[in-house]
């Protein structure tokens, strides 16, 4: 349920106030409440007890456990065994102490700064059977320690280490109560007695509670105030007596179940059905308020003056006593509010359903009379000695003074008036607005009358502020500003000036545009940017309020003996009177808005319009005031690279949290404000260049390097409060790498790592060596094939064969050349000789290849005797052939010569004979040297055929 929906429940039942005093006079609404039903705790809606922490958190003995709530989350904290939370109470060592069935402890932070329970019964000194202790009814802290009431038993566990201590409780022994440092106990059939180390000393007058319940009993100077479930009654040196008065006659009869003293002075009491009743510090009753019918089962205050309402069937929190108050569809409010006054003891409301009138009834509550005088909307009021001015849908009407029926000004089917407001230059001015002019109202003879019109001529007016005498400033939904001068005396308008791009006011034509009057300036608002007339013409003006609210566009700015209100559909902003600063006002927590107009009547009351009711301020209510908010560390963990984590202390004093090198942290900063929440900002020096913004409460810094830091945090409430600020200072410890024996490690290494490295680069050099001698070693055998192949042409060099001493094939190849050319030159003719020996193989067969060199040298010997070496050329031409060439020498001559030479060989002693080929012609320059010798070849070939030992010529 929204708040809204859940404001609206709330159920204003009788004020009736004996005597008149300066809140009476108002008509009172609905405090401001929000309820939290189980669908927002997440927890059974059943309440035992609530307390608030030294934070400034809740904490609510629920059914299903220990409820927390940090005015963001509720967290359920659940006990062993899943028991209820029957007590909590807050000690004043700051844990909170829980009693529950069978069991009774406290609450403390694990190391992920959530709470758990922690139980105290072995503390106590319970053992087996005595463990056992049932429902735990009281948990009461007191400055010592704190007492636990159980079944059959009273314990106390004081916050130091000192003994605990138990009393066994008789049967009759009902609720106890401490007050101060007294214990004050109901003893059923007895009365009220002091409890005091296991005896029950009834006090004087004691005996009136022997068989009436005991529901409260608070401490006043130097009395106690009882309440009972039937009345109230008052403790002090003379006894208990009953207290007679109005106050007693509102609490007899209802149940009162708990009481609690506020702020104020004045005493909430809280019933069986579900109702509270207000007594005031001066003990005449105030207000009642009916929650909605679940008992009301305990009461608490927080740390900003809320009183927590725990019941069967849900939480509530509400301001009591509160300036804010609400009148709503509960008090017979119907349609949305346009307008309303205050006039003749009476609210009037002028809403879309018409005009409704609402009145204080004398049992203080809240009286409703609808009036029939328009059928459509009522849409402005306006209030003087003069009476009261409606503006209704179809025209305007005057209630004069003292008449019951209204005089009818003005009437249109349908564009009525929808805007009355007072001159502040001329009294007994009241300019009127319809949807097509404007008028000016006037009461020449005390009574009003329409003195003047002045046609809009087809601006839509938005906003009309008045500058001065007869000056008045229209806003144009639809167009630029205007600037009308009018002559007061005749109503005549004067002058009408344009304030539009020319004169520095670009106009949106999306948004027109509207005007607005602070600190005696004249400011429009045109496109959500704001302007500020300067005497001549309109200037940029970026300035609060303007930047301040969500809608510039609906910006309305009213002014107030309480100070500038600013104001769009959602957002309500205050500058108090005297100060520069704006704040946002939350009236009630979260409350929604739908802010559409708003005023101080002259009842001295600031109301509100929205969009179901009437918001009301009453300065003359005392406002609690809230304590100093707490910021505190509440969770920090540390991240490691791999995701692991630690969770670190929170502590922001003493020796800085040591957090491991490589972690980043995740901290969660706390501050409780049940008001408006709270919002954040920090500043990690050296780190972050400045403050951040204001965001929420979780913060993540990623690792770190080693060293000391100092985050520095400060929190405020979004309505401006501001709490101490807080420096949580932590150091990152060095990484592995960076500890001193890590570093010495390291050093060493490195001289083995240099010794290493020398070791290695001497084997460098020696192998360097070996390479290079191998690479030697390989030049050298390059050159040696080098060399061999200079030999081997060194070689092709040489002309005569070895074996037989004749020249060689190659000295007959050039031979051939040279002489070929020769004689093609002088037409000579060449002839050449093959002489082959005859069958040589078969003489190497029979007497071996030595003894066949040995013949070869002797035939080379004797064709050498056979021929002119300096003319002629015998070579060895291959194995055991040679050739002789002759230059110059005709065949027939060559053929000659062969015979010769046949003969020679055949005649020798050797015993070998030769077969001779012979050729020989002029050369031609067409026919290739080789030719010679080819044509020789075959020549040979046909003496080898013919039977060897014989000569053949070239047959041509
Ligand atoms: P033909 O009468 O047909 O010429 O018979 P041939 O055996 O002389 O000719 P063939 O071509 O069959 O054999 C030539 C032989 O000459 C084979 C080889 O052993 C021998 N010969 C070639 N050069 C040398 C050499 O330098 N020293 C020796 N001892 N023998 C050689
Ligand atoms: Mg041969
Ligand atoms: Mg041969």
């Amino acid at each position: 349920m929204s708040p809204l929906t859940l404001l609206s429940a709330l159920v204003l039942a009788v004020a009736c106030l004996a005597a008149p005093t300066a809140t009476a006079t108002a008509l009172p609404g609905d405090p401001l409440a929000r309820h939290f039903s189980s669908e927002e705790t997440h927890a059974s809606p059943s309440h035992f007890d609530v307390t608030t922490g030294a934070n400034g958190e809740l904490f609510v003995g629920n059914y299903d456990g220990v409820l927390h709530y940090d005015g963001v989350d509720w967290r359920l904290i659940a006990l062993p065994a899943n028991v209820a939370a029957r007590s909590v109470a807050t000690g004043t060592d700051g844990l909170v102490y829980v009693g529950s069935y069978d069991g009774f402890g406290r609450l403390v932070r694990n190391g992920e700064g959530d709470f758990v329970y922690e139980e105290l019964l072995t503390r106590a000194g319970l053992r087996g059977e005595d463990r056992h202790v049932g429902i735990v009814w009281e948990v009461m802290a007191t400055d010592a320690g704190v007492w636990f009431h159980t079944e059959r038993a009273l314990h106390f566990l004081p916050y130091d280490e000192g003994a605990a201590r138990r009393w066994p409780l008789p049967a009759e022994v009902r609720s106890f109560y401490a007050v101060g440092a007294e214990l004050l106990v109901r003893v059923n059939g007895k009365g009220v007695c002091r409890f005091d180390d296991g005896e029950f000393e009834l006090l004087p007058g004691g005996d009136v509670f022997a068989d009436r319940a005991l529901s409260g009993v608070i401490p006043r100077e130097g009395w106690n105030l009882m309440v009972a479930d039937d009345g109230l009654f008052i403790s002090d040196d003379d006894g208990i007596r009953r207290m007679s008065g109005a106050a007693d006659k509102r609490v007899a009869g209802k149940s009162a179940y708990v009481a609690q003293a506020l702020d104020d002075g004045s005493v909430v009491i809280g019933t069986q059905d579900g109702e509270l009743i207000r007594i005031g510090a001066d003990l005449q009753p105030r207000e009642i308020l009916d929650l909605g019918g679940f008992a009301v089962r305990a009461l608490g205050l927080d740390r900003e003056g809320g009183l927590w309402v725990a019941t069967e069937g849900d939480l509530v929190r509400l301001s009591l006593p509160s300036p804010w108050s609400f009148l709503g569809q509960d008090h017979g409010l119907v349609g949305s509010p346009n307008d309303f006054e205050w006039y003749d003891g009476a609210v009037w409301l002028a809403s879309s359903r018409g005009l409704q009138r609402m009145t204080l009834r004398p049992d203080g509550g809240v009286a409703n009379e609808r009036l029939p005088w328009t059928a459509f909307e009522a849409q402005a009021l306006h209030a003087s000695e003069g009476g009261l001015l409606v503006g209704i849908r179809e025209g305007l009407l005057v209630l004069d003074p003292g008449a019951r029926e209204p005089r009818k000004l003005f009437e249109h089917p349908f564009h009525g008036v929808y805007g009355l407001m007072e001159s502040e230059h001329d009294a007994g001015l009241v300019y009127a607005a319809t949807a097509s002019e404007l008028m000016m109202l006037r009461r020449p003879a005390g009574r009003w009358e329409i003195a003047a019109t002045i046609p809009f001529d087809g601006i839509s007016a938005y906003g009309i502020e008045e500058a001065g005498p007869g000056e008045l400033w229209l806003g144009d939904s639809r167009g630029p500003v205007q600037r009308w001068r009018i002559d007061l005396d005749t109503g005549q308008l004067v002058e009408r000036e344009v304030f539009d791009d020319a004169r520095g006011l670009p106009v949106d034509p999306d948004t027109g545009t509207s005007v607005f009057r602070l600190d005696d300036r004249i400011h429009a608002v045109s496109g959500g940017a704001g302007f500020r007339f300067d005497g001549e013409r309109f200037v940029p003006d970026q300035a609060p309020p303007v930047t301040l609210v969500d809608r510039p566009d609906e910006l309305v700015v009213e002014h107030t003996p309480l100070g500038d209100f600013a104001f769009t559909t959602r957002q309500l902003w205050r500058r108090a009177p005297g100060e520069d600063d704006w704040q946002q006002v939350y009236p009630g927590a979260s409350f929604a808005a739908g802010y559409s107009n708003l005023r101080m009547s002259r009842d001295g009351v600031l109301r509100v319009a929205t969009w179901d009711g009437l918001l009301q301020y009453n300065p003359n209510e005392v406002e609690a005031r809230p304590q100093p908010l707490r910021l505190v560390m509440e969770r920090v963990t540390a991240r490691g690279p791999a995701g692991e984590t630690l969770s670190l202390p929170t502590r922001t004093v003493g020796e800085p949290v040591q957090v491991p090198p490589g972690y980043g942290l995740s901290l969660r900063f706390g501050m409780v404000s049940m008001e408006s929440g709270a919002e954040f900002r920090y500043l990690l020096h050296g780190v972050t260049p400045d403050w951040s913004d204001w965001t929420d409460r979780d913060l993540t810094i990623r690792a770190l390097a080693a060293g000391d830091y100092s985050l520095e945090v400060q929190a405020r409430t979004r309505n401006g409060r501001q709490a101490a600020a807080m420096n949580y200072r932590f150091r990152v410890e060095p990484r592995w790498y960076e500890q001193w024996w890590v570093i010495a490690f390291a050093l060493v290494a490195l001289a083995a790592l240099a010794v290493a490295l020398t070791l290695w680069a001497v084997r460098q050099r020696t192998e360097r060596y070996l390479a290079a001698n191998r690479r030697l070693e390989s030049r050298i055998a390059e050159r040696t094939r080098e060399l061999e192949e200079l030999n081997r042409k060194l070689a092709e060099l040489v002309t005569e064969d070895a074996l037989t001493g004749v020249a060689n094939r190659r000295a007959l190849e050039n031979g051939l050349r040279r002489e070929w050319f020769r004689c093609l030159d002088q037409r000579r003719p060449l002839s050449v000789l093959m002489i082959d020996v005859d069958h040589f193989k078969a003489y190497n067969d029979t007497h071996g290849h030595l003894e066949g060199d040995v013949q070869l040298r002797g035939i080379a010997q004797r064709l050498n005797q056979q021929h002119d070496p300096q003319r002629e050329l015998l070579a060895r031409y291959g194995g055991e052939e040679f050739a002789l060439l002759l230059p110059g020498v005709h065949p027939d001559e060559a053929l000659r010569r062969a015979e010769m030479i046949r003969a020679a060989i055949a005649t020798s002693d050797a015993g070998m004979t030769v077969s001779v080929g012979v050729a020989g012609f002029v050369p031609d320059v067409q026919v290739e040297p080789d030719a010679l010798l080819r044509r020789a070849d075959a020549a040979l070939y046909v003496a080898k055929r013919a039977g060897r030992n014989r000569v053949a010529a070239d047959g041509g």
